[in-house]
């Protein structure tokens, strides 16, 4: 009952720093815990009479399946879908759609950096980067 919501502790955690340190600090973590809990419980296999194989193997699987689902999540681009905000940031006009080579706002003739306009998935979204260099909350009237 336990370790389920232990995995999903670490998971939600790596994922929160994924792409960086903390992130992969978490991941360490969660696997040391997991290696210190497998070596208790072969030490009380060595202690008494207690049959933990099963259990012991159960840990490793477990041990691993919280690395491979850790490893996912760090990876995970950190992006945010920005989808309806891609406005002109001198008149507020919606730019989705403009075509990529032609970096030009049609309402006031501003031009934009064509990069943010590249969805860097499929549903959209952009990368954070792209966001901090664009796509205000409110367009600046
Ligand atoms: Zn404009």
């Amino acid at each position: 009952m336990l370790f389920p919501l232990y995995g999903v502790l670490v998971w939600w955690l790596v994922f929160r720093g994924r792409r960086r340190w903390s992130g992969l600090g978490w991941l360490a973590a969660g696997e040391a815990v997991l290696a210190m809990v497998a070596l208790f419980h072969a030490q009380l296999g060595k202690w008494g009479s207690i049959q933990i194989e099963s259990l012991q193997l159960l840990l490793y699987s477990y041990a691993g399946l919280l690395a491979l689902v850790g490893v996912f999540l760090f990876v995970q681009p950190r992006v945010y879908a920005v989808r309806g905000r891609r406005l002109c940031r001198a008149c507020g006009y919606d730019l989705v759609g403009i075509i990529e080579d032609k970096p030009t706002c049609p309402e006031c003739g501003k031009t934009f950096d064509p990069e943010v306009f590249k969805p860097a998935r499929p549903n959209g979204s952009v990368r954070e980067s792209q966001l901090s260099r664009w796509a205000p909350e409110t367009p600046e009237a």
